[in-house]
């Protein structure tokens, strides 16, 4: 597989903290990374794919493919989870809705931590994993997974970052994900890790496609 650097490349999101997140870690000339907001005069409004995946990857696929078909250029996608062990992996690819459609973070808290004090003396353990997806078209070019073990704490603590990240207490730290700084938390976290890595071999693929 070759890619070639003359392409942008389209973030398969609407979220502007994504959007930075990403682009930042991308290390790309700003004018070869788009956004969704960049094409919706030429190509109508920006698509909300249903994630009816069962899996991380598939929803991160439905996603990459879509935004690709409808900007004709390559769209790079991102789908995250936690999976708590004790729970069978809940709330996994439901973790934005865990406690229903319009779930709020702290409902979504409410929800995990009253489930696991349920069921007494069985494991806190658990892990973010992050995938991201690139696609040309129809076509899956590049896919990493990062992924960060820890712990469910007994209660939130710390107030930075969103979602779950006040109680989840990463193997090795002594501060949740929400007490930690931003940097401090990217070093560690599965989509820090999954940035990275897509990064790395997305510019050796580049170098590539510059050789051939
Ligand atoms: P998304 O796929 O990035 O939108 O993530 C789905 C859900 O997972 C979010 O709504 C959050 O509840 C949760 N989540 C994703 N990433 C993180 C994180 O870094 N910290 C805490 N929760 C997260």
């Amino acid at each position: 597989m070759t890619l070639s650097a003359d392409r942008p490349l389209l973030i398969a999101s609407g979220n502007p903290n994504k959007h930075r997140e990403i682009s930042q870690a991308l290390n790309l000339p700003p004018e070869q990374v788009i956004t969704p907001a960049d094409l919706e005069s030429d190509r109508g409004a920006t698509p909300d794919p249903d994630e009816t995946g069962s899996t991380l990857l598939e929803n991160a696929i439905i996603k990459a493919r879509e935004f690709s078909l409808w900007s004709g250029q390559w769209a790079l996608a991102d789908d995250t989870g936690l999976f708590v062990e004790g729970l069978n992996g809940d709330p996994g690819v439901y973790s934005a809705r865990y406690a229903g459609e319009n779930a709020t973070f702290s409902d979504n808290i409410d929800k995990l931590l009253k489930n696991l004090a349920a069921r007494e003396g069985i494991t806190r353990e658990a892990h973010f994993s992050c995938v991201l997806v690139l696609c040309d078209g129809d076509e899956v070019i590049l896919s990493v997974e990062g992924r960060c073990n820890g712990q469910i704490t007994e209660s939130p603590r710390g107030e930075g970052g969103f979602g779950y990240d006040p109680v989840f207490l990463p193997d090795g730290e002594t501060q949740t994900f929400s007490e930690m700084s931003p940097e401090a938390k990217n070093q560690i976290s599965h989509r820090g890790l999954a940035v990275r890595q897509f990064s790395q071999l997305f510019e050796a693929a580049m170098t590539e496609g510059k050789k051939s």
